[in-house]
């Protein structure tokens, strides 16, 4: 495997079929590890992604460890920083490094022919699904990990990439039959900066299995621009999942091993409502 380390975007590789890309490399170096993606080219972004925060824009290099101590980034995104992860974990991994880690459903990363790999079946469905979703829970019942997005989704940031500008919430996608990934970014786009609008209040409220160190099980972010809340889940969809509503929480689907997390996100989202109101 070859390593490339561009220092601008035209320096990227032409073809970007076989290249990954790589910033803290948390996530991608154990993918590559244990075989589940593969590349022939492994190009570092550190370079050409800016880091750094200067008022509402925020590169997607920063760490969530300069995410969670900055006092200019609404409370919503800091305590999510906060509470993803390890101390080391936020030290190298990045924003957008963040929004587009891969799932940790343990089929998936076990390598089991499942939907999302391709496949038709959904092995969790089947199977030990204690972590999973709760929304959009078929073809695929994985609860998308970032705690990060889910605050952003309800601040309604925007996503500037190497070739457009976008809402957060369209930068992921349920996946289909022609199309598995859970993301919009064409090979080789490089999510570059995100806006991140000031709330009048917002915060984060996360369940997890430990006090530190753990994926949510429940993540809820609201956050309050005048009187209109606007409320994003961590770990109950395989998406970052925008929630109109407190009652839109009767829509959702559980599996059987999944119902006691929609009991979590009613507490939650009660709290965190309340918590910005
Ligand atoms: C044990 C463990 C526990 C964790 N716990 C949590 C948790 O509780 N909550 C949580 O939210 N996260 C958690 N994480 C995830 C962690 O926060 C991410 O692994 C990290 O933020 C990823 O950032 P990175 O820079 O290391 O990304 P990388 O590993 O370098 O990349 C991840 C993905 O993003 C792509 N990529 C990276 N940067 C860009 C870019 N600028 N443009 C386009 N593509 C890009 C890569 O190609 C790759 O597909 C945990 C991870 C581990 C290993
Ligand atoms: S939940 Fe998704 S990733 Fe996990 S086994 Fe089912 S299809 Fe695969």
């Amino acid at each position: 495997m070859e390593l490339l380390r561009p220092s601008n975007l035209a320096e990227l590789p032409p073809e970007p079929s076989n290249t990954v890309l790589l910033a803290g490399g948390t996530d991608v170096v154990p993918l590559l590890r244990d075989g589940i993606i593969s590349a022939e080219q492994l190009v570092d972004v550190r370079d050409i992604v800016p880091r750094g925060i200067e008022g509402t824009r925020i590169g997607a290099g920063t760490t969530l460890g300069e995410l969670e101590i900055d006092p200019q980034i609404p409370e919503a995104l800091r305590e999510a920083a906060r509470l993803a992860a390890s101390p080391q974990l936020r030290n190298m991994g990045s924003l957008g490094g963040n929004l587009l880690q891969a799932t940790r459903c343990w089929y998936w990363r076990l390598q089991f022919p499942c939907y999302l790999h391709g496949g038709n079946r959904c092995h969790a469905r089947e199977g030990e699904h204690r972590e999973h979703a709760i929304f959009a829970t078929t073809p695929c019942a994985s609860a998308h990990p970032s705690d990060p997005a889910a605050a952003l989704l309800a601040l309604g940031a925007t996503v500037r990439t190497s070739g457009r500008q976008f809402p957060l919430a369209d930068l992921y996608r349920l996946p289909t039959a022609d199309n598995r990934s859970l993301t919009t970014l064409e090979p080789g786009e490089l999510i570059l900066e995100l806006d991140v609008p000031q709330p009048d209040a917002s915060t984060y409220l996360k369940a997890m299995d430990r006090q530190r160190w753990s994926f949510p099980l429940v993540g809820v972010a609201a956050a309050r621009f005048g009187d209109e809340v606007r409320l994003g889940l961590a770990g109950v969809a395989p998406i970052p999942w925008a929630l109109q509503s407190p009652a839109s929480l009767d829509e959702a689907t559980p599996l059987p091993g999944t119902e006691y997390k929609l009991e979590i996100a009613r507490a939650l989202v009660r709290r965190a409502v309340e918590a910005v109101s």
